[in-house]
């Protein structure tokens, strides 16, 4: 069965907002993207051609600050999963309370295949022909899958060059040192871990005591595992690319895996050199495999779609925790399933959130042009993770509610309340 993110963006929303008896108008609007902006950006390549790249950038809803979203590189990149994409950082966003609205962008491209002159060339191409849909209080980037720090300063670089001024606040997840906050980088894995933290705190269970799986090995995946080994927890298997053959593998070594071991033989896409885990010991088994291990804890980081009702019954039943670490990594019709076993799951907009809130600390310090020290950004990270989860997680007890219910239900409370100040419905 093929799963379209942006139907199933839809159906969580349209779900709660039944639940809530939210008001037409409120649910007309904002069960779609307000603006879109769909264009093509001509490259010339190294070897002398014109390539024609399709791209987007799209905005949600903006009523609670301008429209904050990363923007993707991907070879499969659609309308539809950029829509999703937008919608959830609209709930992002608001349930971890930062005063932004919720955008996405993407280009359909594969930058693994592409030089870094190429590369360079599609960045700027995207600032140019996107240049009146973004802007500090418009609309502002970040990085997402397959972009990274340079990219985000060739755009802002290109930004500045059409606006004839500086506007670091323009886009986010820059380099450390050119308008870039530190802890950025880290920000959505160690959330990540932040807020499971919380969780087996609130449970009363030992972080020392769990083991995990994680699908993904990029940005999110690899400082959540950072962060979960560093407070004791051991990771038993990692599913990512190789970086020669580009097939998925899950890599699995008795005792767990080991974080500084598997750094060293991963590249900047975050894929693993097979050869070189298989003579470190490892086996690879199926990329599928990290599914089905028998650990506490499941941390899809990787791409939607991934626990579907058809894998469903591969789930050890061992699993007590999966902890969204992707954007739609569950489909909504696997969500009962879930809630009958008695799984806790703990939702994307939610468990990742730690990323879009370093982006807005990030704006924040460049407005002052004043940055903070790394332990006052992960501090105050902290912060407001714990009291996004803590306001999730109590009223998920109060009402005997799944945890993502629960965080619609205060995410599009506060949307909702906000255009009915504004006047839009
Ligand atoms: P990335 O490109 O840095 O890494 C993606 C990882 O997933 C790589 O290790 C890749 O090999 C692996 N992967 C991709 N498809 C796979 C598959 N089918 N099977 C196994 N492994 C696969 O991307 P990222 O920035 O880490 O983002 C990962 C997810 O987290 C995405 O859903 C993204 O939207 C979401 N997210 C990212 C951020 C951020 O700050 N980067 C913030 C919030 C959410």
């Amino acid at each position: 069965m093929q799963y379209n993110p942006y139907e199933s963006a839809q159906t969580q929303f349209d779900n709660v907002a039944e639940q809530m008896g939210l008001e037409p108008a409120a649910r007309e609007l904002l069960r779609q993207p307000m603006k879109e902006f769909h264009f093509t950006i001509p490259v010339k390549m190294d070897d002398g051609t014109v390539k024609v790249f399709k791209a987007y950038r799209i905005n949600h809803n903006d009523a609670r600050g301008p429209a904050k979203g990363g923007l993707r590189f991907h070879p499969e990149e659609t309308a539809d999963t950029v829509r999703a994409l937008a919608m959830w950082m609209t709930w992002k966003t608001a349930v971890v309370n930062v005063p932004l609205g919720g955008g996405k962008g993407g280009v359909v491209c594969d930058p693994r295949t592409m030089s870094l002159g190429e590369q360079e060339r599609l960045c700027r191409g995207y600032i140019r022909q996107a240049y009146a849909q973004i802007g500090p209080n418009i609309d502002v980037p970040a990085p997402d899958i397959m972009t990274n720090a340079q990219h985000m300063l060739w755009m802002m670089d290109e930004y500045e060059v059409l606006a004839g001024g500086r506007y670091p606040g323009v886009i986010t997840g820059k380099p450390v040192g050119a308008g870039g906050s530190l802890g950025r980088t880290e920000a959505t894995g160690f959330g990540l871990v932040y807020i499971l933290k919380d969780f087996l705190e609130a449970e009363n269970i030992d972080i020392k005591e769990t083991t995990a799986s994680i699908q993904g090995f990029g940005n999110v995946g690899h400082y959540a595992f950072q962060m979960y080994e560093e407070l004791g927890g051991t990771v038993m298997c990692i599913s990512c690319f190789d970086n020669n053959d580009k097939k998925a593998y899950t890599y699995r070594k008795d005792g767990g895996c080991k974080f500084a071991e598997l750094v060293s033989i991963t590249d900047a896409y975050g894929s693993i050199d097979k050869e070189k885990a298989l003579a470190l010991g490892y086996e690879a088994l199926d990329g599928d495999a990290w599914l089905a291990a028998d650990v506490d804890i499941l941390l899809p980081a990787a791409i939607e779609n991934q626990i579907t009702p058809a894998v469903f019954g591969n789930i050890s039943s061992k699993v007590k925790i999966i902890l969204e670490g992707a954007n739609g990594p569950t489909t909504p019709d696997c969500d009962p399933l879930i809630s009958e076993r008695g799984i806790a799951l703990i939702p994307d907009f939610l468990a990742n959130s730690g990323g879009v809130t370093c982006s807005y600390f990030e704006q924040v310090q460049c407005n002052m042009n004043y940055f903070w020290t790394l332990d006052e950004v992960l501090e105050k990270l902290n912060q407001a993770m714990s009291s996004a989860f803590r306001a999730v997680y109590d009223l998920s007890k109060e009402r005997g509610l799944y945890m993502r219910d629960a965080a619609y239900i205060i995410a599009i409370e506060r949307v909702r309340d906000t255009i009915k100040l504004r006047g839009w419905v």
